[in-house]
């Protein structure tokens, strides 16, 4: 028994935070009064308030034992970021020194931007960047073995103004999106409402594997998914991980990391195993956007940190295991009134919901008109090997309502007007011990990469290793769109209920084709969305295009949330880190094919010719056919290995590119081929060499070990 592992949840839930119980608890009323209407009204917080805040937090972390703070910010490297200073001050006379923190200091950091992304922004000598405070997301203290330290979540600007992070546009995005849901809702009626956000909740897919193993493979330390590795005898077909028992060890890692995560205020809720072996998801309870995106940063930072504390390796890449299903993240959207009504919340009878119709169709409107832009925010390197591979949704954005509002929107678009809903049935279970239960009037769609699943839209496309930011800017923004259109088609009518219900029918029927209910996985929808003319993007280079297409740039611009330089910032950056990803996976298969499987498959050749040798010198007359089959399948593939390993080498010899996009393709079309037919002959070989002569951990090892 592990006493540690017994304690009050409600107890430890928040303690590292600086929530609003301490600033309540510490704060002068005045200063808790100013800093709760700048968080509120989205203001500037004055000098002086951020001084006492400052002053106070600052205490409040020396207490939990911090002696550093840093501003927390989000680059466009998918990572976190971080510049540590001590809280000390110059030595006095005496010799002594103080701790400070100071309201500037808070408010307004200016880390060293050049060594960030800025694809082409801010030139190097132009290395100013500032960071400022999002003070609606709490600041928090980290501890761990290095000790503690404070952090305060901000936004990452160029000196210019130019947003060089995640969170500066998803802010923007939801002041969009508040300020056209409002005012939709006031011509609804709804005029109580101030405010309207988006809640988001992240399903977290991962892998866990032994430490020692991992350290073992230079693929997956170098690029965190293995480049090479034949398929186990067993993979997960026989479904006996998904939902099953926990093993202890396992138990014992996730109990930790929930506690972890309690301490800093995220609400960590569901731990469940996967569908493959090795395979695990951590769901937390939705908040407001922009947390729910910090928190989701601090999940997978704190997944690899606790892990590394069991002797575990998380791998959070998109696809670690050839064959193996992929991780994937599940961004739960909904609308929320400040008044705390759910928009998407369809009630017992969505055929009568005229203002949850109204949203639907807005959600189906945004969707169809920006299924490109969509496609893109889910776009990395890794999801690249998942999307389409009939694991994870497809390249194709439709969207799945099920069969009760599938069928409201066909009476829609068939009669103009939704008279009945669909109502779920009961279940008889035939066991007298367990009770008959209602079921769902909409069962569920694991194929779709757009789910409508009760209250809230679920995206399911984005990859495991990826930001929630960019989906996010992209659903808020759209939103916001669709919904602007419908204000400026009612505010023109003359009665507001017509005009609605014109709307609704006009919207059901333009955006019809970006509904699908069916399987996503089959071949015919493929032909199907191509008859519909909804986009196909295959790979993350040819998704990057819709940043900068026209129709997306403008609705940017005209919600403030993007500049045309900064969406081609963007797409530049996205380029560069495609070729960088690849070049290093690359560089990484060439050096584990020169330096390991070479010299094992050559050494393993010779022990098996030295057998041959040895069996017929014993003049049994034996004639080792099956050994002989043995050694020219092996010689066989040294050659086909060295060719391909030359090929590789040669797409990456003296490479010069007038820009990141040619380099981008390059990368994508010479360089990803001969990564795949290098990886061939290895995979062939580690199927005929000795388990004990081959140079790394089998799939099997990595999986089935855990
Ligand atoms: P499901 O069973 O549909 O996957 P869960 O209840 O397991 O739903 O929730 C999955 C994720 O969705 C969780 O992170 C949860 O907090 C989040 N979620 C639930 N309701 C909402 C909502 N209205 N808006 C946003 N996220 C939500
Ligand atoms: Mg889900």
């Amino acid at each position: 028994m592990n006493e540690k592992n017994l304690f009050n949840a409600s107890e430890i839930f928040g303690e590292n935070v600086f929530n609003d119980k301490v600033m309540r608890e510490r704060l002068p009323k005045k200063t808790y009064a100013k800093l709760k209407e700048t968080i509120r009204e989205g203001k500037d917080l004055d000098l002086e308030t951020a001084d006492v805040v400052a002053h106070e937090m600052k205490e409040w972390a020396i207490e939990k034992g911090a002696t550093h703070f840093t501003h927390w910010f989000q680059p466009l490297t998918g990572v976190t970021a971080e510049k540590h200073d001590s809280f000390i001050t110059s030595p006095l006379p005496t010799g002594e020194t103080l701790m400070a923190f100071s309201g500037k200091e808070l408010i307004k950091g200016e880390p060293d931007a050049s060594s960030f992304p800025s694809g082409g922004l801010r030139a190097t000598f132009e290395a100013r960047g500032y960071t400022t405070w999002d003070c609606s997301s709490p600041a928090f203290v980290r501890i761990d073995e290095s000790g503690g330290t404070l952090l305060i979540p901000t936004a990452f600007s160029a000196y210019t103004g130019e947003a060089l992070d995640q969170k500066t546009p998803l802010l923007k995005s939801m002041e969009a999106l508040d300020k056209e849901g409002v005012r939709l809702l006031h011509l609804l009626g709804m005029n109580d409402v101030k405010h309207v956000s988006p809640s988001v909740g992240v399903e977290q897919e991962y892998f866990l594997i032994n430490r020692d193993k991992f350290q073992s493979r230079k693929d997956l330390v170098y690029t965190g998914r293995t480049l090479f590795g034949a398929m186990p005898p067993k993979g997960q077909e026989m479904d006996d991980h998904y939902f099953g028992t926990l093993k202890e060890h396992v138990a014992v890692f996730m109990k930790d990391v929930d506690k972890e995560l309690w301490k800093l205020g995220v609400p960590a809720k569901t731990e469940h195993n996967e569908v493959a072996p090795g395979q695990h998801e951590l769901a937390p309870i939705y908040e407001e956007a922009n947390v729910a995106t910090d928190h989701n940063q601090l999940i997978m930072e704190t997944l690899r940190k606790v892990a590394n504390r069991h002797g575990l390796q998380c791998l959070l890449h998109e696809k670690p295991f050839d064959g193996v299903n992929g991780s994937g993240k599940h961004n739960n959207w909904s609308i929320v009134t400040d008044t705390g009504v759910n928009l998407l919340d369809p009630g017992e009878t969505p055929h009568n919901n005229i203002r949850f119709l109204l949203f639907l169709c807005c959600v189906l409107a945004a969707v169809d008109d920006h299924a490109d832009l969509l496609r893109e925010s889910a776009a990395d390197v890794g999801n690249d090997h998942r999307l389409g591979g009939a694991e994870a949704p497809p390249a194709i954005i439709s969207v799945f309502l099920g069969e009760q509002l599938g069928d409201v929107m066909d009476q829609l678009v068939s009669t103009g007007t939704a008279t009945h809903s669909k109502k779920g049935t009961k279940v008889k279970t035939g066991v007298r011990a367990l009770p008959d239960f209602m079921k769902d009037a909409t069962d569920r769609n694991r194929t779709s990469p757009f789910a409508f699943t009760g209250n809230k839209f679920e995206f399911r496309m984005v990859g495991s290793e990826d930001s929630v930011g960019e989906p996010n800017v992209v659903l808020n923004t759209i939103m916001a769109e669709a919904i602007a259109d419908a204000c400026d088609y009612i505010e023109k009518a003359d009665n507001v209920e017509d005009a609605v219900h014109d709307y609704i029918k006009l919207l059901a029927e333009k955006h019809q084709r970006i509904i699908f209910n069916g399987n996503g996985y089959s071949d015919e929808w493929v032909d199907e969305a191509e008859k519909r003319g909804l986009p196909n993007i295959q790979s993350m280079f040819e998704a990057i295009p819709a940043l900068t297409a026209d129709h997306n740039v403008s609705t940017f611009e005209k919600f403030k949330v993007f500049t045309k330089a900064e969406l081609e910032s963007r797409a530049d950056i996205e380029y560069e880190q495609y070729a960088k990803k690849i070049n290093i996976e690359a560089r990484t298969m060439i050096d584990m094919v020169e330096k390991q499987f070479i010299p094992a498959a050559i050494a393993y050749e010779r022990k098996v010719a030295e057998t041959i040798n040895a069996v017929k010198a014993t003049g049994a007359g034996l004639t080792c056919d099956t050994q002989i089959e043995i050694l020219k399948k092996i010689d066989k593939h040294i050659g086909e290995m060295s060719a391909a390993r030359a090929v590789l080498a040669d797409s990456l010899k003296e490479l010069s590119f007038d820009n990141n996009h040619d380099s981008a393709e390059h990368f994508y079309k010479k360089v990803v081929p001969a990564m795949n037919a290098l990886r061939k002959p290895v995979d062939e070989l580690e199927m005929l060499v000795a388990k004990e002569d081959w140079p790394m951990p089998s799939y099997g090892d990595l999986l089935f070990e855990v």
